[in-house]
């Protein structure tokens, strides 16, 4: 049985109709750039987040750059991030001549909040918390350090859509939640499109006017902005996923439930979650310290997996600059050589489920 670590075209199947129906719809409306389904998309990812105000933007770096840049963080600034995290989210602090300082992860894959304050200076300005693999960090010891030390919290939701903690939903905890739909996110669309989450109503405008060129009215533009449009056709695709958002998590969390339970490898270790947290496991990351073997193991049982992430950002030949050496975070190194995604998609069949379970359990 072939394997693939995801697959897209069976989120798409599973709702088939009701997205060929959307995209018919909007190609046959003649309004394809912030229209009535971007202003609906907004109002109902605002409301299924719990935040005040949601804007559509092109792509989840979009989302995060645009907040530091509002955010006013800028050069001679530092921004705490996690070391474990996808460099989009590092990006979104470089693009702006700030600089990333790097805090390594809990257990969980989280960011470790006993490990922020040491590295607060003068020139903190904000924190920047990654909610990987869609495990929700520990938000309540981060928000107080942010706080304490009047810091600007973002969180970079793109793969958390829906995880909480204790209760609350992950991009509702700071100044800004930034998303990704990109296609293999847990809100996929069909193609680019991102969104931030803000309970500020001036801050909400503001990413309004800047998205479209930094006008508010047509041809009169107030500041130097961006073209970072979600458009109508990706924004009526995503009300369509966003309905089915519950079930589709519950499919992943079952998933995750049958992994837990029936992974018994002594070669591997299994994702935990902090306390009060949910996570909404857009992967399902297993450690194992003779990981390429595992991995050669799998693909001879036609078994896919994906490395998230092989390099972590501060070793990435982008950020040499920043002259960071290996051994720098040795915890976050660590996970680079060690984490593995395992096939995790909504549409995975008992069978192939079972497949995986029995091929990793028996790997020795
Ligand atoms: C996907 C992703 C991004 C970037 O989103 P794009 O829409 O591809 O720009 C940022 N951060 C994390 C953690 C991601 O997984």
């Amino acid at each position: 049985m072939k394997i693939m670590p995801n697959r897209m075209d069976r989120g798409f199947y599973m709702y088939q109709k009701e997205f060929e129906d959307k995209a018919l719809d909007v190609l046959r409306s003649g309004w394809y750039i912030l229209g009535k389904e971007v202003s609906d998309f907004e109002e109902e990812f605002a409301a299924y987040t719990g935040a005040n105000y949601c804007v559509g933007l092109a792509s989840g770096l979009d989302a995060l750059w645009i907040a530091f840049r509002l955010l006013k963080i800028g050069t001679g600034d530092e921004v705490i991030v996690q070391g474990n995290t996808y460099i989009a989210s590092v990006m979104g602090i470089t693009i702006n001549n700030a600089t990333p300082i790097f805090v390594e992860p809990d257990e969980h894959f989280g960011m470790d909040p006993g490990k922020i304050e040491a590295l607060i200076t003068e020139k903190t300005k904000a924190v920047l918390v990654t909610h990987l693999y869609g495990m929700a960090s520990r938000m309540d010891e981060i928000v107080t350090i942010c706080k304490k030390h009047n810091l600007r919290l973002v969180e970079d939701c793109a793969q958390s859509h829906g995880a909480r903690y204790n209760g609350q939903m992950t991009g509702t905890f700071g100044d800004v939640g930034c998303f990704s739909f990109y296609p293999s996110k847990n809100l996929g669309a069909f193609g680019d499109a991102g969104a931030v989450v803000v309970n500020d109503e001036a801050l909400a405008k503001e990413f309004k006017i800047f998205r479209n060129y930094g006008s508010e009215k047509r041809y009169y533009n107030k500041v130097v902005g961006a073209n970072s449009r979600l458009d109508e056709l990706q924004a009526g695709l995503l009300r369509v996923r966003l309905t089915h958002m519950d079930e589709l998590i519950e499919e992943r969390r079952k998933i995750a439930t049958r992994y837990a339970a029936e992974l018994n490898s002594p070669l591997i270790q299994l994702p935990t979650l902090a306390l009060g947290a949910t996570s909404v496991w857009h992967q399902y990351v297993i450690r194992c310290e003779e990981r390429d073997r595992l991995i050669e193991y799998l693909n001879e049982r036609e078994i896919g997996t994906i490395i998230h992430y092989p390099i972590p950002p501060h070793l990435a030949e982008a950020y040499q600059y920043l002259g960071h050496e290996p051994g720098f975070l040795p915890i976050t190194e660590h996970l680079a050589q060690t984490v593995l995604s395992i096939p995790m998609y909504n549409g995975m069949t008992e069978e192939e489920q079972t497949y995986v379970i029995e091929a990793i359990n028996g790997f020795g």
